[in-house]
């Protein structure tokens, strides 16, 4: 049986950051799910679909194939038959990904392919309803989150770092309202499922939050 690590939380808690550090110390696959559902928003935006367009959207749906494949141990995301890996990352594409995710269509779509890829191999999976909803049976799961600052503020920092000039209080405003978003949608919201343990990281660098996860895998798995 494969052993599953799920890790859920707010947009900018360090998930993919922390997740792909650990999978790389324990020799788990990495499975971001965001990029899943951010491959699925570019798709709509080519399309020019409105993110209130359901019916078009839940359409659209039969005519996208995302498949995962890994390049030096990296996660590619195929939309069709296309790698969008380098295009889906640009604050409009998360924007976009997290209006189109409230859509029963779209979530499942993703969920299946994910429940698969936990089946036979070692994950650690990141998202909003993994310990919830897509690996309610993980053996670890976590719920890594920080404070709305604190996470505006790495955002911020990440940005500058790449030459791109931003403004910290529309980043604040962004990130507010898609965790408002994802907490408050219908299906699968992101919540705490309840055998989480919660990982506070306002105040924690990236190791010393891998090192806090890596004990906790340990206990649970009786390492
Ligand atoms: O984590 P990331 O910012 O890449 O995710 C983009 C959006 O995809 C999130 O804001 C959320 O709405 C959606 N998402 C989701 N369920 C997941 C992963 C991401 O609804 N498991």
């Amino acid at each position: 049986m494969s052993i599953n690590i799920a890790i859920d939380g707010p947009a900018g808690a360090g998930k993919s950051t922390i997740a792909k550090k650990l999978a790389a110390k324990l020799g788990f696959v990495y499975v971001d799910t965001g990029a899943m559902y951010r491959a699925m928003a570019y798709h709509f935006l080519q399309k020019n679909i409105k993110p209130e367009e359901e019916e078009k959207i839940s359409l659209e749906c039969k005519n996208v194939n995302i498949t995962i494949t890994y390049e030096n141990g990296e996660q590619q995301v195929i939309l069709n038959d296309t790698n969008v890996t380098p295009f889906i990352r640009k604050e409009e594409v998360g924007n976009m990904a997290s209006a189109t995710s409230i859509y029963p269509k779209v979530r499942e779509k993703l969920v299946e392919l994910q429940k698969e890829l936990a089946k036979t191999t070692n994950v650690i999976m990141d998202g909003r309803d993994i310990g919830t909803c897509v690996l309610p049976d993980a053996q670890v799961k976590i719920y890594l989150t920080a404070s709305v600052e604190a996470r505006s503020k790495r955002r911020y920092d990440e940005l500058c770092k790449k030459g791109i000039s931003c403004d910290i209080e529309e980043i604040k405003k962004d990130i507010t309202e898609r965790d408002y978003r994802d907490m408050h949608r219908e299906m699968s919201p992101l919540k705490q499922a309840g055998d989480a343990v919660l990982v506070d990281s306002s105040e924690l660098n990236i190791e010393e939050v891998v090192a806090v996860i890596e004990k906790i895998y340990k206990e649970k798995c009786s390492l």
